[in-house]
């Protein structure tokens, strides 16, 4: 079988290897289709903190049960999306239950080896069935729980004014969950077409462009004065996440699903008087992922909407430089494994 080994920053090689062995409690899987991530984007650039190379990269998987093992919840032929934050179950945030913020997490294809290969072994309890889904849908349940798990941490009630800053991958599906939860969404990006995008494809009402219009501002006329409840920030941007304190609202929640490397400034007295939260939010939970695929079947939300460009396995090495300059007109982009 193939796989395709990033060897070093900007450098991709396509090596054949022996399809693995099946151990116990582990699961073959061969790949149809993987979603391509800002964590492989950053990893392949040399910019992703803590990194070890060679690495096989891709987590956003999308599969088809070739070889059960022992497990008995699946067949050969089933389809099947991963959870690829893999927990040691006995530290103390798996203790509590907290998996995704294990303290010796390996994450699949950034720590550990992961999905840009024909098949990957996992372990049976990391997979999560994906009947009724299409191979493209179940390729976007992962960075989907990623924002889906960030919007349960926010507890949203209907009608809580919600902002949500950054509108790429990770932001679009954060602001699916929330308008899905009754919130009035307001969408923060300094990009003109994904603003567009979000009133056209999502309706939502509000969207500020802070390159153009002042943002609190803004925020102060929608929002009578009161500014949001919740701010979520899918940016990762260390400027954008100071300035943005000043839209929470008196007893609001600030949560961080993006991640920089900096330090935050927080003005003392204006979160203090708030009586403000800040959470950071950090992978997905199982019961994310199986909310992410019951909104999916209910047509709650439309992952395809996302997906702007599709590339053969074998093209990846080709054509990953375009892919990473593409900017503007990128959504999600994935790889296919068919043909
Ligand atoms: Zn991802
Ligand atoms: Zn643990």
């Amino acid at each position: 079988m193939k796989a395709l080994v990033c060897n070093t920053p900007g450098e991709f090689s396509y090596i054949n290897k022996e399809i693995p062995s099946v151990e116990d409690g582990m699961v073959l899987l061969r790949m149809k289709r993987l979603g391509i991530c800002g964590t492989d984007y950053h990893a392949f650039e040399g910019t992703q903190p803590f990194f070890e190379y060679p690495r096989i990269l891709g987590h956003e998987i999308a599969a088809e049960v070739a070889n059960a093992g022992t497990s008995t919840n699946f067949k050969p032929g089933d389809l099947v999306t991963v959870s690829p934050y893999f927990s040691c179950g006995t530290c103390i945030a798996c203790r509590s239950g907290r998996t995704n913020c294990c303290v010796n997490i390996k994450v699949f294809g950034v720590h550990i080896d992961g999905a840009m290969q024909e098949y990957i072994t996992v372990p049976a309890s990391a997979i999560v069935s994906g009947e009724g889904l299409t191979v493209d849908e179940l390729a976007l349940v992962e960075p989907l729980a990623i924002g889906a798990h960030g919007v349960s941490l926010a507890q949203l009630n209907k009608g809580d004014t919600v902002v949500i800053l950054g509108a790429g991958p990770i932001g679009l599906g954060t602001i699916a969950f929330a308008k899905i939860s009754g919130a009035e969404v307001i969408v923060i990006d300094v990009n003109d077409n994904r603003l567009s995008f979000c009133r056209e494809r999502f309706g939502i009402a509000h969207t500020i462009n802070p390159l153009k219009e002042d943002p609190l501002e803004q925020l102060s006329l929608i929002t009578n004065g009161e500014f949001a409840k919740v701010v979520i920030d899918c940016t990762g941007n260390l400027t954008a996440i100071n300035n943005a304190f000043r839209f929470l609202a008196h007893t609001g929640k600030f949560i961080m699903i993006g991640l920089q490397k900096g330090t935050i400034q927080v003005v003392h007295p204006e979160f203090h008087k708030r009586e403000a939260v800040l959470m950071s939010s950090r992978n997905a939970l199982p019961h994310d992922f199986a909310y992410v695929i019951d909104c999916i079947r209910k047509g709650l939300i439309k992952p395809l909407d996302f997906v702007t460009h599709t590339v053969s396995f074998t093209q990846v090495k080709e054509q990953f430089n375009q892919l990473l300059t593409a900017n503007d007109s990128l959504i999600k982009a994935l790889i296919r494994f068919d043909e």
